[in-house]
C-alpha cells in the first residue's frame, strides 16, 4: 500500500491533506507538496490527524509514563486526560516501571491523541540494559510498532558521534535518556547501534504500520555552558542522512533537535543552522536558557520554546516544574502544558503574526469585560479561581488606568 509521501508526491490530495489543510487555513495542494517533499508530516490516530511542520501551528507533545518504581496506571491515565484537555497535539507514552505494555494500552484506550514511544526504554527496564541483545532492542520496536502509536524515536548515535563526544570536554556529557540507553549498549558490546544495523527493518516496520518516525537529540546539551558542539553537528548530519533514506522509502520524519540546555542568545542561531541543514519538521524539548530554575523549568522552558518557536521550531515537547526533580504528577504536567500552549502561541504570533486571539482579548480588556477575557484565557477555570468572587479588576482599586481615561479622555 502506498504511504501518505507516496500518494501526495503523485499530486493526490487524501482526505487526510484536505482535513489537516482546512484545520491549519491553508491550501489543501500546498499541503500536498509540503508532506511530498517532507517539511511536513501528519501524525494520525484514527480520525485524529496532527499536523506538524512548515507553515502549521506550533504543536505540543506531553510526555508521561512511569519511572522504574513510581507512577501507576490510574496516574498516568489521569497525566493523559489533562493533556487532553488542557491542549496538547500528542502524547509520548515513556513508562519505564510497572506492566509497560498495560499502561500503553490503558494510554491509548483512554485518548484520541497520537500516541509517541521510545521502543529502547522497554527493552531495557524489562531486560536490562547488560542482558539485551540487538534483537531485542529491534523486538520492543516490533511490539510497540503493533500496538497502535502513531510515532515512535529512535536515537540514532554512531561510533563517530561517541567519538566527537570525546574530543569536547562537557560538564554534563550527554543526557539524553534513550541516547545515554543506546549509547550505552554499543559501548557495552562493541557494537554499532542496532537501529542504525537494522535501519531497513526500522523503515519497513514504520511504512507499515503508518508510523511517523522521530530521531532523538542524544547530543543535546545539559547545560548552558556545554555550547553545541562537533557531537551535535555530527548528530544533525547524521540524523538528516537517515532522514532522507526515511522519506525516500515513503517513511514521515520528524527531526529533534536545539533541545536540552542552550543560552538565550543561542536558541535561534541553532534552530536556524538546523532549518539550514534540513527542511523536516524540528522537534525541540525545552530548551532551557537558565540552569537555576529549579522547581520553575517550565517557565525556564517556555522563555526557550518561545524563541525557538518563532525561530521556526515546529514542534515543542513541554517541559514541567519537576524537571530534574521527580516523575511529574498530573499537575506539573498541565503547568507544564500551559506554560509550552503560552510558548507554542508566541512563537506563532511571531512566525505568522496569528494575533486574532490577542486582538480579541485586548477589545475585552479594554471594555472590561471581565467575562470576555476568562473564557478567551488558556485556562479559564484557573482564571476564574483568581478572579475570586469580585465582579471586576481590583488590582488599583479606584486608580484603575483604563476607567480613569475613559473618564478623562
Ligand atoms: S484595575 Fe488596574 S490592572 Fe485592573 S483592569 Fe484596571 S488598570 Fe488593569
Amino acid at each position: 500500500m502506498k504511504t501518505l509521501i507516496e500518494t501526495a508526491k503523485e499530486d493526490y490530495i487524501t482526505l487526510e491533506i484536505r482535513s489537516v489543510a482546512a484545520a491549519e487555513g491553508i491550501g489543501a495542494d500546498l499541503l500536498r507538496e509540503r508532506i511530498a517533499e517532507g517539511s511536513v508530516v501528519i501524525m494520525q490516530r484514527g480520525e485524529c490527524l496532527v499536523g506538524i511542520g512548515a507553515g502549521l501551528r506550533t504543536k505540543i507533545n506531553v510526555n508521561l509514563g512511569t519511572s522504574p518504581g513510581k507512577g501507576n496506571v490510574a496516574e498516568e491515565v489521569e497525566k493523559a486526560r489533562i493533556a487532553g484537555e488542557f491542549g496538547a497535539d500528542t502524547i509520548s507514552d515513556l513508562s519505564m516501571g510497572g506492566d509497560i505494555d498495560a499502561i500503553r494500552k490503558e494510554i491509548l484506550s483512554c485518548t484520541s491523541l497520537p500516541i509517541t514511544t521510545v521502543p529502547v526504554y522497554q527493552a531495557a527496564a524489562e531486560i536490562g540494559l547488560r542482558a539485551m541483545t540487538p534483537e531485542d532492542v529491534i523486538d520492543s520496536l516490533r511490539k510497540q510498532a503493533v500496538s497502535g502509536i502513531s510515532s515512535v524515536v529512535i536515537h540514532g548515535v554512531s561510533l563517530d558521534m561517541l567519538d566527537a563526544l570525546r574530543t569536547k570536554k562537557r560538564i554534563l556529557g550527554m543526557v539524553s535518556k534513550g541516547g545515554s540507553i543506546t549509547s550505552a549498549f554499543m559501548l557495552l558490546n562493541r557494537c554499532e547501534n542496532p537501529y542504525l544495523e537494522q535501519f531497513d527493518e526500522v523503515i519497513s516496520l514504520c511504512r507499515r504500520h503508518n508510523i511517523v518516525l522521530s530521531l532523538g537529540n542524544t547530543m543535546r546539551s545539559g547545560c548552558i555552558h556545554d555550547p553545541p558542539d562537533p557531537a551535535q553537528i555530527e548528530e544533525i548530519r547524521q540524523n538528516v542522512r537517515l532522514a532522507e533514506v526515511a522519506h525516500d522509502n515513503g517513511v514521515q520524519v520528524i527531526i529533534e533537535g536545539a533541545g536540552g540546555h542552550l543560552r538565550m542568545d543561542r536558541i535561534a542561531a541553532s534552530v536556524k543552522y538546523y532549518k539550514r541543514q534540513a527542511r523536516y519538521p524540528l522537534f525541540v524539548a525545552g530548551p532551557l536558557p537558565t540552569d537555576i530554575a529549579l522547581g520553575y523549568d517550565h517557565l525556564a522552558g517556555c522563555v526557550g520554546a518561545s524563541i525557538a518557536a518563532a525561530a521556526g521550531a515546529d514542534y515543542l515537547c513541554a517541559i514541567t516544574p519537576a524537571e530534574h526533580l521527580g516523575l511529574p504528577g498530573p499537575g506539573a504536567v498541565k503547568e507544564g502544558l500551559i506554560a509550552f500552549r503560552i510558548a507554542a502561541h508566541i512563537g506563532d504570533i511571531s512566525k505568522y503574526q496569528q494575533d486574532g486571539t490577542d486582538r480579541a482579548m485586548a477589545l475585552c480588556r479594554g471594555a472590561l469585560d471581565r467575562e470576555g477575557q476568562i473564557v478567551r484565557s488558556l485556562d479559564p477555570a484557573r482564571a476564574r479561581e483568581l478572579a475570586g468572587s469580585e465582579t471586576e479588576c481590583t488590582m488599583c482599586g479606584d486608580f484603575c488606568a483604563i476607567r480613569i481615561m475613559r473618564e478623562f479622555s
